[in-house]
C-alpha cells in the first residue's frame, strides 16, 4: 500500500507525480526486484548477489523519495537491502535521469505523507525553477 506524491510547477505548469511505499505485500523475490528496477548496473549486481553470493533481501521493498543534489530534482525509487556473503549488505545507489549524479534518499519539510510537506527548495524537471507547489494528487493506492 502506498501514496503518491504531486507537484506542480507554476512556471511552466509541469505536473509530476512520485510513486510511494510499498508495491505489493507478499514475500520479495529477486524476480519483482528485476522487473521494478531499470537501472541494468543494479540488475546485475542482484543477479550475481543471488547466483553466487546467497543473498537474500531484507526488509519489503519500498519506493521512496530522492533528490538530485546537483539539479534539485524529485525522484522515486525502489529502496531495499540484500544481505548476501552472511555479513555484508548491498544497498542500490540510484543516478539523476537528467544529470546522473548519485540521488540521495530525503524525507520532506514534515512528515511526507502529510498535508503539509511542501516541495521546497527543489527545482522542476521541465524548466528547471525552483517554482513546485503540491498538487492535489496525492491518492491512496495498492
Ligand atoms: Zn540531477
Ligand atoms: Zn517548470
Amino acid at each position: 500500500m502506498g501514496k503518491s506524491y504531486g507537484t506542480l510547477c507554476k512556471s511552466c505548469g509541469n505536473e509530476e507525480e512520485y510513486m510511494l511505499g510499498f508495491g505489493f505485500m507478499s514475500n520479495p523475490s529477486f524476480e519483482y526486484l528485476n522487473e521494478s528496477i531499470k537501472s541494468k548496473v543494479i540488475k546485475r549486481h542482484l543477479h550475481v548477489l543471488e547466483k553466487n553470493y546467497k543473498g537474500m533481501i531484507v526488509d519489503v521493498p519500498s519506493l521512496e523519495l530522492f533528490k538530485c543534489p546537483t539539479c534539485k530534482t524529485l525522484h522515486s525509487r525502489l529502496q531495499f537491502k540484500v544481505y548476501y556473503s552472511n555479513d555484508k549488505i548491498f544497498e542500490p545507489q540510484y543516478s539523476c535521469g537528467k544529470c546522473k549524479s548519485i540521488l540521495i534518499p530525503i524525507e520532506l519539510t514534515g512528515n511526507y505523507m502529510g498535508e503539509d510537506s511542501e516541495p521546497i527548495g527543489y527545482n522542476c524537471k521541465k524548466c528547471g525553477k525552483e517554482t513546485l507547489e503540491r498538487s492535489l494528487s496525492s491518492i491512496l493506492w495498492d
